[in-house]
């Protein structure tokens, strides 16, 4: 078990991304696999041109990296590719500050390779469901959901204040084993932030079983079934098989990981780290395979502009 949460070796790594044009290589792959045609015409046939690619039809060009998180970047691939594995070859996530020292690169620079990863990250988990029945005929896991509150200060009671408020939710299968998680900051513990949460990461025909906070009672809508268990004020018994246990876990992990790279982030980016920590976790098992699959990941996702990156406070989170 403990070989399946190693990735890549960096000597493995340098074997097949060490160089700029291997990465320009393994981008390009990606991108035709995903269905890269000319912005222009449409046309499929291409041809490469340095860095650019070049439309056989109509002599349009464009660049690997255009309209993904990417986009416009100026920065070698060989560096974007070494971010890719140092955010991925362990299961802890990793630091700006730490990912600039393993790059050798300034800190903006290693903070704005990791913020528009992170959303690459977040962007493919957007697009899976919890709860649905296997593709084989098995049973659908059941999905726990909880709500719980990153940041704010400690010693200033249970209170709301500062704190952001997120929902998580993980899939319990049959056999105990931790399925796919989902984890999204909220507004509020509201019905209708709980049921926005429900229709964008639980499928439809779901089993979802909480505590009994009256928001979630939202979740028996639209189809699903929901079950609640009061667990008082105090959190429910850590024990394998007790209620909530799965989705415990993954919130226990998840303060670890905060804890271990990050002394603060800020509300506005808290979801982008949400989303990258829920894309590791789900992808926990294929380790190895983590650098093609954030490639993937990459030609699928959606260029930011630099004032949805960059207009943020940081606040304390941990
Ligand atoms: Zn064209």
């Amino acid at each position: 078990m403990r070989a399946l949460m190693k990735g890549m070796t960096d000597a493995e790594f340098e074997r097949q991304y060490g160089t700029e044009a291997q990465c320009f290589a393994a981008l390009l792959a990606t991108r035709q696999a995903a269905g890269m045609a000319c912005p222009a015409c449409g046309n499929t046939r291409i041809y490469v041109s340095g860095r650019r690619i070049g439309c056989t039809l109509c002599n349009r060009r464009w660049s690997v990296t255009a309209g993904t998180v990417m986009a416009s970047t100026k920065l070698p691939l060989a560096i974007w590719f070494r971010a890719m594995h140092a955010m991925t070859c362990t299961k802890q996530s990793i630091s700006a500050v730490e990912l600039g020292r393993r790059l050798g690169v300034s800190y903006p620079t290693a903070w704005y390779l990791e913020k528009r990863l992170h959303h690459a990250m977040t962007e493919r988990e957007a697009r899976y469901v919890l709860g649905a029945p296997d593709g084989d005929g098995g049973a659908a896991p059941v999905v726990e959901a909880d709500d719980v509150y990153l940041g704010g200060e400690r010693n200033q009671g249970s209170g709301p204040a500062g704190k952001t408020p997120v929902i998580a939710a993980a899939e319990r299968h049959k056999s105990g084993r931790m399925g796919h998680v989902a984890m999204k900051v909220v507004g509020s513990f509201s019905s209708s932030a709980v049921k926005a949460f429900a229709d964008q990461c639980i499928a439809k025909t779901a089993h979802v079983h909480t505590d009994g906070l009256r928001a979630f009672n939202a979740l028996g809508e639209a189809g699903r079934s929901h079950q609640a268990t009061a667990t008082g004020s105090k959190r429910p018994p850590r024990e394998r098989g007790a209620p909530f246990f799965i989705v415990n876990t993954a919130i226990a992990n998840l303060s670890t990981a905060i804890k271990a790279t990050h002394k603060s982030i800020s509300p506005k980016h808290a979801d982008d780290y949400l989303g990258a920590f829920c894309w590791t976790t789900n992808r926990r098992r294929a380790m190895t395979d983590m650098v093609p699959a954030l490639c993937r990941a990459i030609t699928t996702s959606s260029q930011l502009t630099r004032r949805s990156v960059y207009a943020a406070e940081p606040v304390s989170l941990g």
